[in-house]
């Protein structure tokens, strides 16, 4: 027995999303049952959708960042009751017996975790359908409880966002003397910049052109620097500790590791289609490291729940009914974003 819930997904890699009904499974011992309130859109479902990263099976419905409410939990259940306000992210399972799930590190499972769409899932062998919808089931220890007084819609991003950069931003240590450069500031990018802030690092914004510059400021960046102003990037060579590459397109990457001090890192989260040239002399000179992270494990997103309620720092978010969800997708691929599209997901 499964029930049948509204979701807007995609029935081929070229096609508008639309309304379409999916089955969510029947609640298990340890499941809850979320009925959702809010899903963030994340550049991650636009290229899943497309098949950017491979082809994939239709239809789909992707959102990976989810904030509702407990509506039903399995007899086993002891991490969540009925009506906590809760959050599911890019995670939903994972082997829980490997050596990286045994520290933790459910995110690096070596047995490939099970993500919150398009991969299939342990329980029932279908292929997850995301958070584009009325109501999720998911394993109760993939469910994180979100804390008293964070606004539900602005939290929704802090699931895949929020948690791609403080995760790196901890693992790499950036805090009071650390020179952090975040390139590109969309939903990830100006996450980044506000939770380097928050851990004291000085922060310069990277982006394209001067149209974010007073938000990267407002943020707490102590500098912008346009990358098409090639002088000004010259100036900026060996000068960071890590940067954070955040850029969903195809980039000179080589350009940005001329910009490391000697020991410097950085880690690229961006998961463009086209392969990056790193010319060995972008690296040899300074001991420079290129690095990637993935989100961060449930534990971490317990944490940077936390973190962000205790310093205040929310995404900037626009809400869009279902019916906006292309233009959204649109704009989000223009970079014409400001910087989150959150799915108000009563309108489905
Ligand atoms: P987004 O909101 O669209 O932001 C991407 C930013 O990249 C844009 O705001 C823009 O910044 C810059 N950009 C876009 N096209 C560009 C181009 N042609 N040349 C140079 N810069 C360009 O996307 P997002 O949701 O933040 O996601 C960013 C990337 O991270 C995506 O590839 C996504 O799949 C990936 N991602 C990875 C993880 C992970 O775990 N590693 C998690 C989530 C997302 P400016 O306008 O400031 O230049
Ligand atoms: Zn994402
Ligand atoms: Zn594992």
């Amino acid at each position: 027995m499964t029930t049948t819930v509204k979701a807007y997904g995609a029935t081929s890699a070229t096609a508008p999303l639309e309304p379409l009904t999916i089955e969510r499974r029947d609640v298990g011992p340890h499941d809850v049952r979320i009925d959702i309130d809010y899903a963030g859109i994340c550049h991650s479902d636009i290229h899943t959708i497309r098949g950017d990263w491979g082809p994939i099976q239709y239809p789909q419905v992707v959102g990976h960042e989810i904030v509702g409410r407990v509506a039903e939990v399995g007899s086993a259940v002891t991490r969540h009751r009925v009506g906590d306000l809760v959050g599911v992210g890019c995670q939903s399972n994972s082997c829980r017996t490997c050596a990286q799930c045994e520290q933790g590190n459910d995110q690096y499972c070596l047995n490939g975790n099970t993500q919150t769409y398009a991969s299939v899932d342990p329980a029932d062998g279908t292929i997850t359908q995301g958070g584009y919808s009325q109501a999720v089931v998911t394993d109760e220890n993939y469910v994180v409880a979100i804390p008293e007084g964070l606004d539900p819609e602005r939290t929704a991003p802090l699931l895949c966002a929020g948690i791609t950069l403080y995760s790196p931003l901890q693992h790499w240590k950036a805090g009071p003397g650390t020179r952090v450069a975040v390139v590109g500031m969309g939903g990830l990018g100006h996450m980044g910049v506000k939770i380097a802030v928050a851990l004291g690092a000085e922060v310069t914004v990277l982006s394209r052109g001067t149209k974010k510059r007073d938000d990267a400021l407002g943020f707490g960046a102590a500098r912008y620097v346009d990358t098409t102003d090639a002088a000004a990037m010259r100036e900026l060579r060996d000068s960071f500790d890590l940067i954070l590459n955040t850029v969903s397109a195809e980039l000179d990457i080589a350009a940005y590791l001329r910009l490391l001090d000697v020991d410097g890192t950085l880690v690229n989260v961006g998961a463009p289609t086209e392969p990056f040239r790193v010319p060995a002399f972008s690296l040899i000179p300074r001991r420079r490291s290129l690095a990637g992270s993935t989100t961060g494990s449930i534990s971490e997103i317990e944490e940077m729940l936390a973190f962000c309620a205790e310093h205040g720092i929310m995404p900037e978010t626009e809400t869009v009914a279902a019916e906006g969800i292309n233009e959204a997708w649109e704009r989000v691929l223009s970079a014409d974003v400001r910087y989150r599209f959150v799915i108000d997901t009563h309108t489905l």
